[in-house]
């Protein structure tokens, strides 16, 4: 044989058994813990282990339901709830603030099986938004409840109710005040004073922290979740994309179930989550390509931010356009991969 044609066919078989090893690893789990810039000189050793330790514990607590054969949404829930209770992330406990000084948070949960979805908006006082989220898709005969009323819905139903004093603290309190005095700052420099409500969330650093997870059950169903507190220093009742189903969070069993986290005004206009499971189904493109091409879109139109996504077949993509998104995943051996740069 001569030896270019040897050569070729070690080639194929080399690509071959590359591509199949590739498809073997199948993902049962994926997490974000907010994307932003994220810089390995801003970190200390402690911090990012306490970053990566949080997203391994999270994964965990849902990766150990699947196996044991509980559904995509117990894992969803009980990953999200391990991110909230924990202050380092902007959820729950050590959600950012409003231009006002409180916490008003968001959350929606989204089931690929039957297509049904809960979401929450504005809460103050509910200690695990995700399963306030929850509660509406399965307790209600609505897909959204905001403020008050969701509050008071989510005692009446039983969940933990909490002082709002509860999600104060204090790194996300300083990084308010910074926020406030860099806007006024810039108030001042600029003169198109329209031009600078267009740019209404300074000191971007300061927000990343949404946490998002999507889980594949043992009977194949996925679901899919998103927490957050929003974004440091946002107007009185400003929701962003992580409660809204298509935009924030999106889940069916037929393609994909996806979690962003980022500028969610760029979120919402483009339709992020649903927009993914669209090219998949109506354009037959994979998780990896669906993903990556809405991630460019907000980069067009001049928004960041991230997604995870795992489809139906346990592959996953981990898409973003900031310096860094703390993310997470789990294979269904109970393999982790955990990454935080780019
Ligand atoms: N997307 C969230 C929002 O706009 C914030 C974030 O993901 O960091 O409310």
């Amino acid at each position: 044989m001569y030896p270019k044609k040897l050569m070729a066919m070690l080639a194929v078989i080399f690509l071959t058994a590359l591509s199949l090893s590739a498809q073997e690893k199948r993902y049962v789990m994926v997490l974000h813990g907010g994307a932003g810039t994220i810089l390995k000189q801003n970190m200390t050793p402690e911090r990012e282990e306490a970053y990566t330790g949080a997203m391994k514990e999270a994964l965990l607590a849902g990766y150990k339901l699947i196996k044991e054969g509980k559904s995509s949404l117990d894992a969803v829930e009980a990953a999200i709830w391990v991110l909230e209770d924990n202050p380092l992330f902007n959820a729950s406990k050590g959600a950012v603030f409003t231009h006002d000084g409180r916490n008003e948070l968001d959350a929606s949960i989204m089931y690929g099986k039957t297509l049904e979805a809960g979401a929450v908006a504005g809460v103050t006082t509910i200690k695990h938004p995700i399963s306030g989220a929850r509660a509406v898709m399965e307790k209600s005969e609505h897909v959204m409840m905001v403020g008050a009323g969701a509050e008071l819905f989510a005692k009446e139903v039983g969940l933990e109710i909490v002082d709002p004093s509860y999600f104060y603290t204090q790194p996300r309190y300083d990084a308010l005040q910074r926020a406030i005095k860099q806007d006024s700052i810039k108030a001042v420099l600029d003169h198109d004073a329209k031009q600078s409500n267009r740019v209404p969330f300074q000191n971007r650093d300061d927000k990343f922290g949404t946490v998002g997870c999507v889980a594949l059950d043992q009977e194949g169903h996925l679901a899919a979740g998103t927490s957050t507190g929003g974004m440091t220093n946002k107007k009185y009742g400003r929701v962003g994309d992580s409660p809204i189903i298509g935009a924030g969070t999106y889940c069916d069993d037929r393609t994909v179930g996806v979690s962003c986290t980022g500028w969610g005004e760029f979120f919402i206009r483009s339709v992020v989550a649903k927009s993914v499971s669209d090219l998949m189904e109506y354009k037959g493109l994979g998780v990896e390509e669906a993903s990556r091409l809405m991630i460019e879109k907000i980069g067009q139109l001049g928004g960041d931010g991230g997604l995870v996504a795992l489809d139906r077949n346990g592959q996953i993509a981990m898409p973003f356009n900031t310096a860094g998104m703390y993310r997470a995943a789990i294979t269904e051996d109970g393999e982790v991969e955990v990454a935080i740069y780019k």
